[in-house]
């Protein structure tokens, strides 16, 4: 079995107890994985700190062709980390893989971006002013199980390439892979303490993380409720903080919109890493004039993906993560069919042996759903799609709106005045056009509302590890 440790001042070291992570495909045993306490947090956050000097004063040269290396180091390793991935939170292995990759794609984005770290000078009369960039400091990175290791990168790359040291600390569901990556990334020749990782639960480990002075930025990945105590917890000393938070996004099918390629990228987003993913479509609203046909094309593409074993290379879906989040699913499916909503198909288990072992669901297409149902609410974090008509864009756009998240929002138009009118009107961080996706390195990320503080990605991400300093001169 494959046992993870946990990596602090560039030495792997064990901790106070370990884990066992099973395979939600089969409920095999994945890995041993040594847990730590609030004392291994503080050893790290200490080496980080040491480690700062000398990291934060090299030249962006120097960091730059580290986290070149990095990367190079990460794609070499790219089957290895993807399928420990697969198997400890059961996304399809072609996704991991694509995830792996992307995260080298991460470390090489901010590489060049911190090469970028450029200030200002200003001249009047007798004085001038110099407005610099400079690292934030230690900085903790808390990250979710749903994306280990590309979240885990939107965090390294732009800490490491600003000039801060940092502590990551993953989901105790799914820290396999991500302790892969750090080690990966170490191994490029960083010097001992500038990345560190701890393992352990949020309310030990991430706790110290969040409270110890040490740290003077927290970047935060997962659940609305953790980001708020970590928000009133970071306030007493006044601590940065970067929260990316829960969503729901909603999408707008227009009448006038291609209809097959919005059925298409509804089900992809709807579906993909079984809805667990914080930018899943959750709340679909169709015009009326074309919402049988739009209907019964996502019916039918979602009867063709195929459920199975996530580390067969033909898979699309495979279990969910937790019998918690099936649960859930549950919970929300039965809440809408009791209010009133039907399920075109999926609502169950899969049946056959094997499925028997593993947290698997079918994707589950609902209609006749409106806002009293839990799921167009509440964050389900699993493969539902629900569609709803509407008849008007002021009826689209409130509906749209009338969530408490503000993570990203799909419209599908052919008109170009329409798809501006709307996105501009839509409270989300990110809106998508014609398209299913909103992540792009040189474009910022994060949420408006309950959805999060602070942007990730583009050179945004890299200011949000910096502070602004000016330095005045007298001539
Ligand atoms: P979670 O909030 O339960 O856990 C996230 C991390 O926080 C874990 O590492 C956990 O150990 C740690 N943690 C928990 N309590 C803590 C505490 N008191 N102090 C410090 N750390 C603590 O979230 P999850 O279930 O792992 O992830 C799913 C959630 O993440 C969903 O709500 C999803 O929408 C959200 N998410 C958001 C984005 C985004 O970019 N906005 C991306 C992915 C996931």
């Amino acid at each position: 079995m494959y046992r993870s440790m946990m990596l602090i001042n560039g030495e792997q070291v064990e901790g106070a107890s370990f884990d066992i992570i099973h395979n939600p495909a089969n409920q095999e045993p994945v890995a041993e994985v040594v847990i730590g306490e609030a004392i291994d947090a503080v050893r790290a956050l200490e080496a980080a700190q040491r480690a700062f000097p000398e990291w934060s004063s090299a030249s962006q040269k120097r960091r730059c062709e580290l986290l070149h290396d990095a990367a190079e180091i990460v794609r070499e390793r790219a089957d290895h980390i993807a399928e420990l991935l697969t198997m400890e939170m059961g996304k399809p292995i072609r996704d991991s893989r694509r995830e792996v990759l992307s995260a080298a794609d991460t470390l090489d984005y901010f590489a060049e971006e911190g090469m970028r770290n450029i200030g200002d000078w200003i001249s009047t009369g007798d004085t001038r002013s110099i407005v610099t960039k400079q690292p934030v400091g230690v900085v903790s990175l808390i990250t979710p199980w749903n994306y280990p290791v590309e979240l885990l990168a939107w965090k390294v790359g732009p800490a490491l390439a600003s000039g801060c040291t940092a502590v990551a600390k993953p989901s105790s569901l799914a820290p396999v892979a991500a302790t892969e990556f750090v080690m990966a990334v170490n191994e490029a020749g960083l010097p001992p303490g500038v990345l560190n990782i701890v393992h352990g639960s949020g309310d030990t480990v991430g706790a110290e993380l969040v409270t110890n002075p040490i740290s003077r930025k927290i970047s935060f990945t997962g659940e609305t409720s953790t980001g708020r105590w970590i928000m009133e917890a970071a306030a007493r000393h006044l601590k940065r903080v970067s929260l990316e938070l829960g969503g729901h996004a909603p999408m707008i099918v227009f009448d006038d919109a291609d209809i097959d390629a919005a059925a298409s990228a509804c089900v992809r987003r709807a579906f993909g890493n079984m809805g667990q993913v914080c930018i899943s479509v959750n709340r679909v609203y169709v015009a009326d004039a074309i919402a049988e046909d739009f209907t019964e094309r996502v019916l039918r593409r979602t009867l063709k993906l195929r459920i199975g074993d996530p580390l067969d290379p033909e898979v699309d879906l495979g279990p969910m993560v937790s019998e918690r989040q099936r649960r859930k699913t549950r919970e929300h499916i039965e809440d809408a069919v009791r209010k009133g909503a039907r399920i075109l198909c999926g609502g169950r288990e899969p049946e056959g042996s094997l499925f028997a072992r593993g947290y698997y669901f079918m994707p589950t297409v609902l209609t006749d759903v409106d806002h009293t149902m839990r799921m167009m609410r509440e964050e389900t974090f699993g493969p539902v799609a629900p569609i709803m008509r509407f008849s008007g864009e002021e009826e689209a756009v409130r509906l749209a709106n009338d969530t408490e998240y503000g993570l990203a929002a799909y419209i599908y138009t052919d008109s170009l005045r329409r798809a501006v009118r709307i996105a501009e009107r839509i409270e989300a961080g990110s809106v998508g056009v014609n398209l299913g996706s909103v992540i792009d390195h040189h474009a910022p990320f994060g949420g408006w509302k309950q959805s999060g503080i602070g942007r990730e990605l583009s050179h945004r991400g890299l200011d949000e590890y910096m502070e602004i300093k000016h330095i005045r001169l007298g001539l």
